[in-house]
């Protein structure tokens, strides 16, 4: 009995070697093609690494309402405890944050329940700087994602899809960032419905975009986490140096805190550029 069992795992371990080794030969011949992005490429400096994430303060503008949005206190410090230690709180949705589908029902996975496989995808870059720049209320036009495919090809199922504002510009200024009219209500761009749904049916696994929501600001029914998020994808809000990916070739990388039951939650979001 012992001796099936021991034949087994070696037969097993045998062909999960088989496994990584093919699976590394193919790396490597993606990695030699014009859009090698893998992620050996990072240690040896032939990828460079963006990060797109905000380092977490006090210092970020918040979502209108939203208060104690960051706080820190030191529970030992180097001169008298010879160490030093901290304990923080914050809000699930302040700075560069993912919002997990149980965000808006019935969207039904929590911030820990979102497939491994997910976080990780190609980047599609969509620039909207121009547009932005002379309309804060722009939301991205089907027109737009159309346009996009025709030089850079279809969508690829299981990306994720960033919309470059050009808002980041105005981190972290406040009042600059949100927007707000004197009616109190915000104005930046964001995705429109009509986009998120052919995304949706593209096989996005998620949106991102570098302001404070992925619908517009004037929005009032946050129709586009309304589609999407039911659709069990993620989103990525606030986002930091969108600007410096192509609008093709990059692989993200979102690595959100695994926190139990979450609607969403801090991430560090990473952007290996495509092979020097
Ligand atoms: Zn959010």
């Amino acid at each position: 009995m012992r001796k099936i069992i021991f034949v087994a795992m070696v037969l097993a371990f045998g062909a999960a070697l088989a496994a990584v080794y093919s699976g590394s030969a193919v790396a490597q011949k993606k990695g030699a093609g014009a859009n090698g992005n893998w992620i050996e490429g990072v240690s040896d400096g032939r990828n460079p690494v963006v990060d797109m994430t905000y380092a977490v303060s006090d210092k970020f503008p918040a979502w209108p309402g939203d208060e104690r949005v960051f706080e820190a206190k030191a529970n030992a410090t180097v001169a008298k405890d010879g160490y030093f230690t901290r304990s923080f709180s914050m809000l699930e949705h302040y700075g560069t944050h993912l919002d997990a589908p149980a965000h808006f029902p019935p969207g039904k996975e929590y911030l820990d329940q979102i497939p491994v496989e997910h976080l990780f995808a190609p980047a599609v870059v969509i620039d909207v700087r121009e547009e932005a720049g002379k309309d804060p209320d722009y939301r991205l036009r089907v027109m737009r994602v159309e346009k996009w495919e025709a030089l850079h090809g279809r969508i690829p199922a299981g990306a994720v899809v960033l919309l470059r504002t050009g808002w980041s510009a105005r981190w972290p200024d406040q009042a600059r960032y949100r927007n707000m009219d004197a009616a109190g209500v915000m104005h930046f761009p964001g995705f429109s419905v009509e986009a998120a749904r052919l995304l949706v049916e593209r096989g996005a696994v998620g949106l991102g975009i570098d302001t404070l929501s992925i619908d517009y600001g004037s929005s009032k029914d946050f129709e586009v986490h309304r589609v999407t998020l039911p659709a069990g994808l993620y989103q990525l809000e606030n986002l930091a140096n969108l600007d410096q990916l192509p609008q093709a070739g990059a692989f993200l990388i979102s690595a959100p805190i695994k926190l139990e039951g979450g609607s969403g939650g801090p991430v560090r979001v990473f952007a290996i550029l495509p092979t020097k």
